[in-house]
């Protein structure tokens, strides 16, 4: 679950490393080099722009259910490139297909056509920081959830930054696939964390939480299969050592069972050392 509200907007800086990481292997067969991060280190990440992010990780589209238009209906601080690499088009075919003239006005919650798609894939933006050290992971202890929904829940707490977890992978409800991966507001701002308030973890900590309640529930399959994507992802990018993977309850101080007593923590950490 998350927790407090704090801090703010932490632009991209500290980028010794980015030629380390952009050494780091492939992952998949998707990987598109995006931008010049070293040249502009401090460029905020705006909406319908393409991020100034080393790297974006990209699954293979999923060709199983064939071509098909679908509606997506756009989540927090969801841009039109977002969108269209998600889906693999051109940001052009969407505004046609959608009479978009202006992508600024693109707005979340907007409901949009997307002709022609093999669905929705893991889109991963990769930030050249070091601030990153760990990784919490949590459940929404929620039925059903997209991000757009988890946004509207924290900000309705107050939360102004809205989503308080950076990832969200879903479970099916929400209008989102099972096991979609989900990227927020705060991860594309690089903005500290609202979920775990102990101590400097919501500074230090990736926070990603699985859609449901893994205390009266287990986690299906393909949820499992995403998360250990995206959390292999992040580790291997930002050389994250598997003892600093931890589930919300194990972090000191914590007094909660998140991410659910059901949440199967050594098959997830058993997949992750294989990666
Ligand atoms: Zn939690």
């Amino acid at each position: 679950m998350a927790e407090r509200e704090s801090m703010k907007v932490d632009c991209l800086r500290s980028i010794s490393r980015v030629r380390t990481l952009l050494l780091w292997g492939l992952i998949g067969s998707g990987l598109f080099l995006s931008g010049c991060a070293t040249s502009r280190p401090t460029q905020r990440v705006m909406p319908n722009v393409r991020p100034a992010t080393a790297l974006t990780v990209n699954l293979p589209m999923s060709t199983g259910s064939g071509m098909r238009d679908v509606y997506h209906v756009v989540g927090p601080y969801e841009g039109l490139w977002r969108i269209a690499t998600i889906y693999g088009k051109d940001v052009g075919s969407i505004m046609r297909d959608n009479n978009i003239t202006d992508p600024s006005k693109v707005k979340k919650g907007q409901r949009l056509l997307i002709r022609n798609t093999y669905g929705p894939r893991p889109n991963i933006p990769l930030f050249p920081t070091t601030r990153w050290t760990h990784i919490v992971i949590h459940h929404t202890a929620t039925d059903v959830g997209s991000a757009l929904d988890i946004d509207s829940m924290h900000l309705k707490k107050g939360w102004e930054n809205g989503m308080g977890y950076d990832f969200l992978i879903d479970n099916g409800t929400g209008g989102k696939m099972l096991g979609q991966i989900e990227v927020g507001p705060r991860w594309l701002k690089q903005m500290d964390g609202a979920h775990t308030k102990q101590g400097d973890w919501n500074k230090k900590a990736i926070g990603i939480a699985v859609v449901g309640n893994y205390s009266e529930e287990n986690l299906p399959t393909s949820m499992m299969d995403n998360l250990v994507f995206l959390v292999a992802t992040l580790k291997n990018f930002y050389q994250i050592p598997d003892r600093n993977i931890v589930g919300h309850r194990d972090v000191p101080g914590a007094a909660t069972e998140c991410p659910g007593k059901f949440f199967p923590w050594n098959e997830f950490k058993r997949r992750l050392r294989m990666y």
